[in-house]
């Protein structure tokens, strides 16, 4: 490619990165920012705009080469490399499990028990009262055990290795008995059938997809069964013209012709949410109650605890489980299950596992407490907007998420908002590089905020963040 005369005259006038360098250290605090990354973005900007010149961009003015303009380029760059890039931001989804914003918040008791071990020494595999080596799990087994019911109990990285984990231990090279109903996919690429040929475990599908049978079953079980799994659907259902066996009526077959049985909740509770106007959904104690070999559950799902999944069962097939060399690969830190078990701690006293909870105080939050919320932001936004926010109360429904409850709408009372010369698309993108960043979502060419994701420190942030919006704009 042949560079034009004027193409020269402007690359010579690109400062030297030291010249810039100078400068912006003369000038910004900067104490505490790494040499080598100022470096490195005034490197990247004066390399943007050396392609800008080869590439003859017409936006390229007189101006964005001057060093003012490039010195603002580096700041804004370095202020960018020096931020974290997982952060906090505001959740105005409405959606309460939302597994691309991080899932469910932990409770206070949580977060604390995280920093007291994250800083400290901790008794994470040592006995204290023997004086000697000790198990990682313990700490979390005695309350998992105490909650569900369950004879023994173990927690690994997230559900999906704790349902790999169980069917390569219980049935690799053998068969599991699964519903054509119920082989699902979750999302984020874990299909039951995948995670069981990984596991080496031989998927035997019974029944057809909306009814399967005890019969259906029945006829399958043979010497080389290992398992009949059942499979929480989570993120669908099936409606109409359906069947699908008992776990009662499982666990039944299963005691006669002796073979174990596993299910899989997905979300995994240990509260009746329909006590608190939910949807049904069956409950971990129930699985155990009902004598199921093995269950497996989300610790970050309904449970509003920390990513991990939890396996609680027949002794004898955990004891077996925790012996396989996959635990290894498997295992949860010392971080989660700090938050975990003061998660289930909370569990102890339903009552106050649904106050403090995040994740179960806004599934359960009623009506008035989301209007009261929707009322305060509405005069905050009233106040930094007057006429050029438009703000309307609209009834939307808002979303448990986590493939939990999929038929389920809450219903929320949201915040319908325009702002004078800003697109819905524009707003959501303004919103979304708000720091923190707030993510609703556009409904009828509006953006709407559902306030009931939103905790009471959101909402002075939201105010700012439509203030500083309309300072921008002002006329
Ligand atoms: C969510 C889910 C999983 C995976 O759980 P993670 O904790 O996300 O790994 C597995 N099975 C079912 C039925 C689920 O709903």
């Amino acid at each position: 490619m042949k560079i034009t005369e004027n193409q020269q005259k402007l690359l010579r006038r690109l400062p030297g990165v030291d010249q810039i360098l100078e400068q912006f250290t003369a000038r910004s605090s900067v104490a505490d920012i790494p040499q080598p990354v100022i470096v490195n973005c005034i490197r990247a900007i004066l390399e943007i705009l050396r392609n800008r010149i080869l590439t003859s961009d017409p936006a390229l003015s007189d101006e964005s080469l001057s060093d003012t303009r490039i010195l603002e380029m580096a700041a804004t760059a370095v202020k960018k490399s020096m931020a974290p890039n997982l952060k906090r931001l505001i959740n105005a989804t409405g959606v309460v499990v939302h597994t691309n914003l991080g899932r469910s918040l932990l409770p206070a008791a949580a977060v604390e028990n995280i920093v007291a071990v994250a800083g400290h020494y901790s008794n994470l595999e040592y006995d204290l009262a023997a004086g000697k080596r000790g198990s990682r799990y313990s700490a979390v087994e005695d309350i998992l055990c105490e909650i569900s019911g369950a004879q023994a109990g173990m927690v690994v990285n997230n559900n999906a290795g704790a349902v790999l984990l169980c069917l390569e231990t219980l049935a690799k090279n053998k068969n599991v008995i699964v519903s054509r109903g119920e082989l699902v996919e979750i999302g984020g690429s874990f299909r039951i059938p995948d995670v069981m040929a990984k596991s080496g475990a031989v998927l035997k599908e019974v029944g057809t997809t909306n009814r399967t049978h005890l019969t259906d079953y029945e006829n399958a079980v043979d010497g080389d069964s290992a398992l009949l799994l059942k499979v929480h659907r989570s993120n669908y259902s099936i409606v109409g013209f359906t069947a699908e066996v008992s776990l009662k009526e499982l666990v039944e077959l299963g005691t006669r012709r002796a073979v174990p049985v596993m299910e899989d909740l997905g979300s995994g509770t240990f509260i009746d949410l329909s006590k608190y106007g939910l949807v049904k959904e069956p409950t971990v104690q129930e699985s155990v109650a009902a004598g199921t070999d093995v269950v497996t559950f989300s610790g970050d799902k309904l449970l509003g605890g920390p990513q991990a999944g939890l396996i609680v069962g027949k002794k004898s097939l955990v004891a077996q489980i925790k012996h396989n060399p996959l635990t290894r690969a498997l295992r949860s830190d010392k971080l989660t299950l700090a938050a975990l078990e003061a998660t289930l701690r909370l569990y102890r006293d339903e009552q106050k596992a649904v106050n403090t909870l995040p994740t179960l105080r806004m599934l359960t939050a009623d009506r008035s407490t989301i209007e009261k919320r929707a009322t305060a932001l509405i005069e905050g936004l009233v106040k930094v907007g007057g006429s050029r926010l438009q703000v309307d109360v609209v009834a939307l429904g808002s979303k448990a998420g986590g493939g939990a409850l999929p038929l389920l709408e809450l219903p929320s009372s949201c915040l319908k908002i325009q702002a004078e010369n800003f697109s819905a698309n524009m707003l959501e993108k303004t919103m979304r590089e708000n720091a923190p960043p707030i993510i609703g979502r556009i409904e009828d060419d509006a953006f709407v905020i559902d306030p009931r994701t939103l905790l009471d420190d959101d909402l002075p942030v939201i105010q700012a963040a439509f203030e500083r919006l309309l300072s921008r704009m002002a006329p």
